[in-house]
């Protein structure tokens, strides 16, 4: 079982749409695939098809204790299984300080399923919060992704920190697996020099996959399908499926 975070502290960057595509996209490509929902917001929830609105256990039950994974756990129509969020987990985030192991709540909880899934992937929320505490300490590896905007880089650097302490302090198989570059415009000449700028900086883990923006994905979510499925055969979904196989690859090395 590979778990990876998908994180990055700025919010709309295209994190839920990369968590609930890779999802759809590793488990179009037979992968035994679990999402896990760490944001609020709920979004990877409702983009996976699952009414928010309607949960009765959720991912804020599990960490604070009053629910197992198997009694939290649905499945998505896009044959991946979801640990589903809403704004119930605001309140985890508070609750959490309480309780003995905070930042392992999720580690735990994941630890007793490890032969059930190929891949776990934590869609993290917009915030260097405990609740991405909780995601970057049961990850292997963080997928960051970015758009190849002006600032993109300096927001990068917080987050790069972060994930330095949780591998000294709290995690030591934290690593960064790759930057992908999200919403890309190919006619921006800004765009190709922050990519290159990307490459330069950090070699080989930017991941080869561009996604570029696509109004598809953006309209999957609407629908509750991913965009992979909503729209197979459009840039994005194409993009997404690539990425997939490369994590695949990836997971291979390590
Ligand atoms: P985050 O989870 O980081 O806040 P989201 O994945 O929710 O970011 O994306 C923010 C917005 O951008 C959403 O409206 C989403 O539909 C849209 N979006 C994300 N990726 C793309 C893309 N490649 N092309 C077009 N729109 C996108
Ligand atoms: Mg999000």
């Amino acid at each position: 079982m590979h778990i990876f975070a998908i994180a990055n502290q700025k919010g709309g960057v295209g994190k839920t749409t990369t968590t609930v595509n890779l999802a759809a996209a590793l488990a179009a490509r037979g992968q035994r695939t679990l999402l896990v929902d760490l944001d609020p917001q709920g979004n990877a929830t409702m983009g996976s098809g699952i009414d928010k609105r309607a949960l009765t256990q959720s991912v804020y039950h599990l960490l604070v204790g009053l629910a197992t994974l198997a009694e939290v756990r649905a499945s998505s129509s896009a044959k991946f299984d979801l640990l589903p969020a809403n704004r119930d987990l605001a309140g985890a985030e508070v609750e959490m300080v309480e309780l003995e192991r905070r930042e392992m709540r999720l580690k735990d909880a994941l630890a007793a399923h490890a032969d059930e899934y190929d891949f776990v992937l934590i869609d993290c929320p917009p915030s260097l919060s405990l609740l991405t505490l909780n995601g970057l300490c049961s990850a292997h590896g963080v997928v960051i992704p970015m758009q190849c905007e002006y600032y993109a880089l300096e927001g990068l650097s917080d987050l790069v920190n972060t994930i330095k302490k949780v591998h000294a302090n709290l995690n030591n198989d934290l690593k960064i697996i790759g930057l992908l570059r999200v919403m890309f415009d190919s006619r921006a000449t800004l765009g190709h020099q922050v990519s290159a700028e990307l490459e330069q900086h950090f070699g080989d883990k930017v991941f080869k996959t561009i996604v570029p923006r696509n109004v598809r994905l953006a309209e999957a979510p609407s629908y509750g399908i991913p965009g992979v499925l909503f729209d197979k055969s459009s840039k994005g979904a194409q993009a997404y499926l690539a990425f997939a196989s490369e994590m695949i690859e990836r997971v291979k090395t390590m």
